[in-house]
């Protein structure tokens, strides 16, 4: 049984906010505490990996309870999507973290003998970490794994559209990691524009372009570095030689989870026209098979968010031929799994990121029509291809751009703690995840340690043909 929980649906109320002046005064009380130095410790580091360990072990109920009163998620899906994942990226980092955090050598060059040259992992700060909605876990603590492997202060801002998350966010971390270096501050567009006229040492933002834009404006400000986890259209390529069986049933395995709001969902389908009847089929037939003949009644499937995007993935399903799907019921914000063909391409549906159950099955004739219809959606955080054929496999991978991939599969490589998480070009810029978490949240600082007893008197002026030739000798 899951902990008793408020209903979905009810919005965070303002007196859940915090309020501005309080959240100016937790940047400035974390940027005390960083450069106090209690941070940089390794022990300290490996104490709040181990404390994330043990808050995801010790409170899992409450964490399956309110991701369940926000999203209706089932238990299995909240646990290998947000705990699972977690806990592997914190274990990997508690596995590699001395590692990671050591010196790395480089060769030193004769012109700058005797010497020692290296590369020196250094935490940058405050990290702020702005997270939305629809793996309010996963995107607050996996980014945060590596900002506190790499020895910084974070502050969390969790979305108000997860409230029963965000409170929940609120009320464990302090209680688990070190208060001092560590706050949860709560709030909507108001508070978290407020927050970012504060000076931080680095961002990393996770939601839609529009918002990655005022952050990243924000940031300007300060020339804080900033990584953006946005979304955009993830096509799915079957081609001709794909197991079509096998993609059906893993393209519905994505596309179900969370009702579909998964940044690195399948948006859509581009499948070559020979096989797009059997998919289609086959794909149908997976929707029936994982949630019913009612996936209403279904206790493995989610509902939309809030009012707004139930609305608006509604007012979609009014685009193109319903092949399978398309019930909704407002007052429950459920929108069934819905397979839809036939869609004209400037319409919404094959414009903007559906970020919902609807998935459109596109069809493609040649390599050449398969490319012009990727490259109009610009590029995607992810990339799908179902192929039994290694050349087409390569050839997809040299030419279509895109934040991540995974072949005969999706989604699969976010459990992958060594491949970084990040998209590119309009999808995202940066990247957390394994050692590419713990570097996107230090300075890789360069030092060269001189001794003070050789010098090479050529380097200094007054120049002449000589010394030219030693330092050019020198600098080969
Ligand atoms: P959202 O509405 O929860 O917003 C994200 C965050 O921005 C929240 O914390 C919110 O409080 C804050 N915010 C909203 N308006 C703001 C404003 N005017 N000023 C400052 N802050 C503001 O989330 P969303 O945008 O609906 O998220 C959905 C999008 O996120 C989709 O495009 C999805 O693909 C993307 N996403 C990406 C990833 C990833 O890892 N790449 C993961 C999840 C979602």
């Amino acid at each position: 049984m899951l902990p008793e929980m408020p209903q979905k649906g009810r919005a965070m109320t303002d007196s859940q906010f915090t309020p501005i002046p309080q959240m100016q005064a937790e940047v400035a009380r974390l940027r005390a505490a960083f450069d106090s130095g209690r941070t940089r410790p390794l022990e300290w580091r490996r104490a709040q990996l181990q404390a994330i360990l043990r808050l995801l072990k010790e409170r899992e109920g409450d964490i399956i309870a309110a991701i369940h009163a926000d999203l209706r998620k089932g238990r299995l899906e909240s646990w290998m999507a947000e705990i699972a994942l977690i806990r592997t990226e914190a274990k990997h980092a508690l596995r590699h973290l001395k590692s990671w955090t050591a010196r790395r050598r480089v060769r030193t060059p004769i012109a700058a003998q005797p010497g020692r040259s290296w590369v020196q992992p250094e935490p940058l700060g405050v990290v702020l970490c702005i997270a939305s909605w629809n793996f309010p876990w996963q995107q607050t603590l996996q980014p945060m794994v590596g900002a506190l492997a790499a020895g910084n202060c974070v502050l969390v801002k969790p979305s108000e559209l997860s409230s029963h998350c965000a409170a929940a966010i609120a009320r464990l971390l302090p209680e688990y990691l070190d208060p001092e270096a560590v706050a949860v501050v709560q709030g909507g567009p108001e508070e978290t524009g407020a927050l970012l006229e504060c000076r931080f040492d680095h961002i990393l933002y996770t939601g839609g372009a529009s918002v990655g834009r005022i952050v990243m404006r924000a940031a300007a400000q300060h020339l804080t570095p900033v990584t953006l986890e946005m979304g955009g259209k993830c096509p799915v390529i079957v081609d001709r030689t794909a197991d079509i069986a096998l993609a059906a049933r893993r393209i519905v395995w994505a596309k179900g989870q969370n009702a579909g709001q998964i940044c690195i969902n399948a948006d859509y389908v581009l499948v070559h026209r020979d096989r797009a009847a059997a998919l289609t089929g086959a794909l149908a037939a997976e929707f029936r098979r994982a949630y019913g003949a009612d996936p209403q009644m279904s206790k493995d499937y989610g509902r939309i968010v809030n009012e707004r995007h139930f609305d608006r993935l509604q007012a979609l399903l009014s685009q193109g031929r319903i092949v399978q799907g398309g019930r909704t019921d407002r007052g429950d914000l459920y929108i069934e799994p819905t397979i839809v063909a036939d869609v004209p391409g400037d319409a919404p549906l094959m414009q903007d990121e559906i970020f919902g159950p609807i998935l459109p099955i596109v069809e493609w004739q040649d390599e050449d029509d398969l490319a012009m219809q990727l490259k109009a959606h610009g590029k995607p955080l992810a990339l799908y291809v179902f192929s039994r054929d290694q050349g087409f496999q390569d050839r997809a991978l040299d030419r279509f751009p895109a934040g991540m991939v995974a072949i005969n599969d999706l989604m699969m490589f976010a459990i992958v703690p060594g491949l970084p998480f990040g998209g590119v070009g309009g999808s995202g810029m940066g990247a957390y995840g394994g050692q590419q978490g713990f570097r996107c949240f230090s300075h890789m600082k360069p030092v060269l340690r001189r001794g003070s007893r050789m010098d090479i008197a050529a380097r200094y002026a007054p120049y002449s043909g000589l010394k030219e030739r030693i330092m050019r000798l020198a600098l080969r």
